[in-house]
């Protein structure tokens, strides 16, 4: 995701407490860190080292960065050689795998050719509502031809060196047409651990916001934060930029998978960065998908398989992957919101059609 979809919609004070917030640009996006203290010093402190790991995660776990750990092993996969992955990528690319077969690989971490195919990294760094004349849809042939090489699933072999010193991770494949991209969950992943680290410095009340990935714990004053859910449809004057706000509880996490996120428009129509494995092509599953779930990585992960799943599926892979807190904006404008999470939300864009469905 490259803008911030969600606003923190919430202000308060306190004589002994009070708001630290940064923001900083890593991870290809803005990323919002707040911290609720009484020792800012120590929050601001706080804020640098996470926004070196920030930097330092963007940098390693990216597949088209040159050199980057994640582009070293794609090299020797493709090569057809084993690759040793350190301890940090290590359960990384685990935790992908897992994720991966809980979504029936529609969430598909071994794509990473057939989403360069579509030139969606060079779009990192625009403007969310900029249409992107310059980039072409790739030549069908060429999509084909991956398509072919791609199995339905992973195509990895792993050998796990849990019980080794640095609890690295070998990794091959025999199809050379497989490349590691974890840009659908690394950013929520990135999240989790930052919270983690916030946690062990001993503040309990923070919020983090890379790019509209936000998970929070605590409060902000005496209040929960109160997230905005962004509004694809916003145009000024007209409308609310905000589609639904929430109020997230301790250690919960909101992500959402959008075709707004970064897109081109060719010859009229528009090309997102999110492709169905089973065609090759962007999905037209859904305009927008959002998970609210404790675990961000996860959340993250089936934002991303849920939108592929579409209409017809979502149910079946919120259930395969233990989500049920959702709300799935249809092509056709409609609302659709779990009936876990309708009591929650509070809908600012009174227009949509809006449906709350159960989920057996
Ligand atoms: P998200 O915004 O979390 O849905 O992630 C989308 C990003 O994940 C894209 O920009 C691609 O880098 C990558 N991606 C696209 N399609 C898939 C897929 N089916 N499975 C895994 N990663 C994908
Ligand atoms: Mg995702």
């Amino acid at each position: 995701m490259i803008l911030i979809f969600a606003l923190l919609l919430s202000s308060c004070s306190s004589p002994t407490h009070q708001l630290v917030q940064q923001q900083l640009f890593t991870f290809g996006t803005l990323v919002d860190i707040s911290i609720w203290t009484d020792k800012p010093d120590k929050a601001n402190l706080l804020i640098q080292q996470l926004s070196a790991d920030f930097e330092h995660q963007h940098n390693e776990w990216h597949s088209s960065k040159k050199n980057s750990l994640l582009s070293k092993a794609n090299q020797q996969l493709q090569q057809e050689q084993t690759a040793t992955l350190d301890a940090s990528l290590a359960s990384l690319v685990k935790l992908a795998i897992k994720l991966s077969a809980q979504s029936e690989y529609l969430f598909n971490p071994a794509i990473g050719q057939l989403v360069d195919l579509w030139h969606f990294d060079q779009l990192d760094q625009q403007a969310v509502d900029e249409i992107v004349e310059a980039v072409l849809p790739p030549d069908k042939k060429q999509i084909q031809t991956l398509f072919d090489m791609l199995s339905s699933e992973l195509d990895l072999v792993l050998t796990d060196q849990q019980g080794s010193l640095h609890n690295s991770l070998q990794i091959r494949s025999k199809n050379p047409a497989v490349k590691l991209n974890l840009g659908a969950f690394a950013k929520g992943y990135a999240v989790d651990q930052a919270i983690k680290s916030i946690q062990q410095a001993g503040f309990n009340h923070a919020l983090v916001n890379a790019g509209g990935d936000i998970k929070a714990i605590g409060k902000k004053g005496d209040k929960l934060w109160n997230i905005g859910i962004r509004n694809p449809f916003y145009q000024q004057q007209t409308d609310s930029p905000v589609l639904a706000s929430i109020k997230l509880n301790n250690n919960e996490s909101i992500m959402t998978s959008g075709d707004y996120e970064r897109y081109f428009s060719y010859q009229g129509k528009r090309y997102h960065h999110i492709i169905d494995p089973r065609t090759g092509f962007p999905s037209d599953g859904f305009h927008s998908v959002t998970i609210v779930h404790k675990d961000a990585a996860l959340a993250d992960a089936a934002a991303t398989a849920l939108f592929i799943a579409g209409p017809k599926n979502w149910k079946k892979i919120a259930k395969k992957m233990a989500v049920d807190q959702i709300m799935l904006l249809t092509q056709s404008d409609e609302l659709i919101i779990s009936e876990k999470l309708k009591p929650r939300l509070s809908i600012q864009n009174k227009q949509l059609k809006t449906t709350v469905v159960k989920l057996d």
